[in-house]
């Protein structure tokens, strides 16, 4: 969606589609972010109170406010993100799933526990509890406004934490939402607030005081965005963007394989952070699986009400970044088996297929999110490993092959944070997954245990039960204790190798 600051205080939502204003919101600045992390601070005694118990109930309340505002949430997302609303209710029911999962396993995962001594402290009781962090900065994206960032606000809440978010200046509506959909859930806890803005907002975030940024953009803004925590050492978690690899074996079944290409590649018009970006197919079924494709493209039209397969492309920088990599593309060889330049048709861009892209050329290094497939065929399933990891992203990745063994094996080498065997993003819906990335698609984990992890501090406490019997730790140390301690480390540690 594009959207305009036309006085310098106000921001307006515009629909991608029509360029109607959906909505003019008040730009947050230093002092309004300010204030929104010291409310949020202010509100994190009463929440961490609580306890995981207090915050379940409350964290359920919200998930039920979401739930019955299905339909009028994803409206507000298909208005303000262009994307067909069947699409934005899959959205919801995915973020409202990690929600519900969450709520109810923070406890479990991160309450206070009895650890193992050793024998060296055998005489201390320990305890390990992961304690919350204090205040997070969330900072979204648009591509889906709700499960993404809810990703890192549900966590950073489900752990005790108080969350100032940020929402992209592409969806400030559908951030609101949320944040009012809490204060009429929780209203005894202000420990979620809105700031609405663009790049100033977030900086802003970034440098006010907040212990710690989840950020999910791109690589770019990544960059900057970690130059601002750096300045006063806050952690930040990196959700960053993708170049996904789909391999196809040649015993994969092809019209599974090529269903989900499509998907992954052309749903949400392309602009999904794990979404299929390149697939390389073994050369003996290249052929067959690139006509399934590409009939599946052809009957593929995006537009503005369903049964459109997807919807414009969200932003207009976004198409000038699809076009310039396909018009690349074309321009180095590349044959273009579905589509083409001509395909980008303003707000939409219809479905492109490329094949021989050769590996150097943005469309296969950079991140296109666009509706553009690359198919490149591969003489094994070895080749198509090592040119999937050829890519400084690595945020998922998908196998199809109908041999358990095989597939598993590929999945495992792949350089990425998740993979899925014979669908694409399997792992979207499994709340007891982490999901992140390495290289440029980012560092850190939300969802699943590692996600509350992410925004917690692992405290570690002793509790001395009696003397110790070897006394090492004091300056007037027994010489005596100290070689009898230096005896049995030998017999521990210096003797047979087990
Ligand atoms: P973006 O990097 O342009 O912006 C992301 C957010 O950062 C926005 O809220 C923006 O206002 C804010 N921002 C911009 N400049 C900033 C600055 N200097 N300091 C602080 N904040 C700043 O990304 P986008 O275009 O909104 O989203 C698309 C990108 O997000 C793609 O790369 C996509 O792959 C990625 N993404 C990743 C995930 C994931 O979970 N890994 C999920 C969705 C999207």
């Amino acid at each position: 969606m594009a959207t305009t600051t036309d006085r310098p205080a106000h921001l307006r939502s515009l629909s991608p589609t029509t360029a109607e204003v959906l909505g003019e919101y008040e730009i947050a600045d230093d002092n309004a972010v300010r204030a929104a992390v010291a409310r949020a601070r202010a509100a994190t005694e009463g929440w961490t109170g609580l306890g995981f118990r207090g915050r379940r109930a409350r964290l359920l309340a919200w998930k039920h406010t979401i739930a019955a505002g299905l339909e009028e949430l994803a409206a507000l997302i298909a208005a303000e993100t262009g994307k067909p609303v069947g699409d934005a209710v899959l959205e919801v029911m995915l973020a409202v799933e990690h929600l519900h999962w969450a709520a109810r396993n923070a406890g479990r995962v991160l309450r206070r526990r009895r650890v193992r001594s050793g024998l060296l402290a055998a005489n201390q009781a320990a305890t390990l509890e992961y304690r919350p962090l204090g205040v997070v900065g969330a900072i979204g994206p648009w591509n889906y406004p709700v499960y993404t960032p809810l990703g890192s606000v549900t966590f950073a809440l489900a752990a005790g934490n108080a969350v100032v978010f940020k929402p992209s200046e592409h969806t400030p509506g559908t951030g609101a939402w949320l944040g009012a959909a809490w204060a009429r859930a929780v209203p005894d806890q202000p420990v979620l607030q809105i700031v609405i803005g663009a790049a100033e907002t977030g900086a802003a975030l970034c440098r006010s005081g907040v212990d710690k940024v989840a950020f999910t953009g791109s690589a770019a803004t990544a960059r900057r965005v970690l130059a601002a925590c750096a300045e006063t050492l806050t952690p930040v978690v990196v959700e960053g963007g993708g170049k996904d690899a789909m391999i196809v074996a040649e015993d994969a079944d092809l019209a599974a394989a090529a269903r989900a290409a499509a998907f992954g590649g052309f749903g949400n018009a392309g602009q999904t952070c794990a979404g299929v970006e390149r697939v390389y197919v073994v050369r003996g079924v290249y052929q067959d699986f690139l006509a399934r494709l590409s009939a599946l493209a052809q009957a593929a039209e995006p537009g503005a009400r369903e049964p459109a397969a997807y919807g414009p492309m969200t932003t207009p920088a976004q198409i000038d970044i699809v076009r310039r990599h396909v018009e690349d593309a074309v321009a180095r060889g590349a044959q273009a088996v579905v589509g083409g330049p001509a395909s980008v048709r303003p707000p939409y861009v219809f479905p492109v297929i490329l094949t021989e892209v050769p590996e150097e050329s943005p469309a296969m290094t950079d991140e296109t999110f666009g509706p553009v497939l690359v198919v490149n065929p591969v003489d094994s399933l070895d080749e198509a490993v090592s040119r999937a990891n050829a890519s400084r992203y690595g945020l998922a990745a998908s196998v199809f092959s109908a041999d358990r063994r095989t597939a598993t094996a590929v999945a495992r080498r792949l350089r990425t944070g998740a993979a899925s065997i014979n669908s694409v993003l399997g792992f979207a819906a499994v709340p007891s997954l982490p999901f992140g990335g390495v290289g440029d698609s980012g560092f850190g984990r939300v969802h699943g245990a590692d996600g509350l992890r992410e925004f917690s501090r692992a405290q570690s406490l002793t509790r001395q039960r009696f003397a110790p019997p070897l006394d090492l730790m004091r300056l007037d140390r027994d010489p005596a204790v100290l070689a009898r301690a230096r005896k049995l480390f030998l017999l521990r540690h210096a003797g047979r190798a087990r």
